[in-house]
């Protein structure tokens, strides 16, 4: 009797330890997306998310396959799930990387810049496509802050089919998982502020050189719906009916190529501002009311002049902001002026605050001391 009572307990006490061992390896694994436990025939689903690493690069056409396979296998042997790749919206060079992403197990979304469009032959054969700024300069030809800022008027239907044409074009190709708007909001009405010296600048308020778009479609549409133009505007800055009509025009845009994303079983994603307030009032951009998969908002604490732990704050915010949607949040970190032990850092914050992956810019741009942290990242 003894000597079984003691067995018993033993074996309670193995099954209590096997158990324990059980959840540790359940909460700390890192591979599958989703596992499936079934202990002793009762089915038991624990889902476990993985947090997915990200990076953006740029995809040379002249570059051969070889050099594309260095590239992604480079990411691939460090931990990278996912690569956002702009082909400058080039869906024949997309449809060339299909094949390498999926040798070294990367998903492949198709990056393209949005409303600005910079060296676009097609749009350049239409100077009114292009926004034109309160002071009467259009994007065609006097560009604000730099010569690639290249904005189109997202009012008239021949640029916004233009741009949906080229979301359609990288949507069709086959294997790719997203199609991932950049760009996709006005000029900046306000820069970053560690931008400001850069330019020689001050912005203390809305400057009519920067504010977009008061082309003739725009402010007569406006004028239709509100019965006031907005080129009579004293203080544009305090109209609210103005500032929603613009954030509507972005808005409108995303949800068109969301539909046109998924009529071909892809998903949209996009790059943002750090969070909807700040993307309000930088550059009219309002993500949390947009039809989209997921975000990645460009969370450049250093463009800021913020420290580390803005970039915690920052993706709480926009977490916060979508929890009753159904979009993803992946932060996107500037890397290059971070040491190891802050890019560490950085992945800690985005990931105690609530985000389901990290983005960083730019995979050609990391350290051997970088990759060493992401590779050795406990997720
Ligand atoms: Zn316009």
């Amino acid at each position: 009797m003894e000597n079984l009572k003691a067995l018993s307990k033993n074996s309670n006490k193995l099954y209590k330890k096997f158990l324990r061992c059980l959840c540790f390896a359940l909460l700390f694994s890192c591979s599958p997306k989703t596992n499936e436990v079934s202990l002793k025939g009762n089915s038991l689903p624990i889902v476990t998310n993985e947090f997915k690493f990200w990076v953006w690069t740029t995809a040379n056409a002249e570059a051969s396959d070889n050099d594309f396979d260095d590239e992604f296998l480079n990411y691939s042997k460090n931990g990278i799930d996912a690569i956002l790749v702009n082909t400058n919206a080039d869906p024949e060079l997309l449809t060339r990387l299909v094949p390498i992403a999926k040798k070294h197990n990367l998903e492949l979304h198709g990056w393209m810049f949005t409303v600005n469009r910079p060296n676009d032959s097609i749009a350049e054969k239409h100077p009114e496509w292009y926004a034109v700024s309160r002071d009467g300069k259009s994007c065609f030809d006097q560009p604000p802050y730099v010569d690639y800022y290249k904005w189109m008027c997202p009012t008239r239907d021949a640029s916004r089919n233009h741009i949906l044409s080229l979301v359609e074009g990288l949507a069709k190709v086959e294997g790719v998982a997203s199609v991932h708007l950049d760009y996709i909001r006005y000029s900046d009405i306000f820069l970053p502020i560690g931008l400001l010296p850069k330019y020689d600048l001050v912005q203390n308020e809305e400057q009519p050189e920067f504010d977009f778009c008061y082309c003739e479609v725009c402010s007569t549409e406006f004028e239709k719906l509100h019965h006031k133009n907005p080129r009579d505007f004293d203080n544009p800055a305090i109209d609210m009916e103005w500032k929603n009509f613009r954030l509507n025009k972005v808005k409108a845009i995303v949800d068109d190529a969301y539909t046109i994303a998924h009529k071909n079983n892809k998903k949209l994603t996009a790059a943002v501002f750090p969070y909807p307030e700040m993307a309000d009032h930088m550059v009219r951009q309002r993500w949390d009311k947009w039809q989209i998969d997921a975000v990645l908002p460009m969370i450049y604490n250093n463009f800021y002049n913020e420290e580390i732990d803005w970039i915690g704050y920052a993706t709480r915010q926009g977490v916060t902001d979508l929890k009753e949607k159904n979009t993803e949040l992946h932060t996107g970190i500037y890397v290059p002026p971070m040491s190891p032990i802050e890019l560490k850092e950085a992945i800690d914050q985005v990931k105690t605050n609530g985000a389901v992956g990290v983005s960083f810019f730019d995979g050609n741009a990391i350290t051997q001391e970088q990759w060493l942290i992401i590779k050795n990242y406990t997720r």
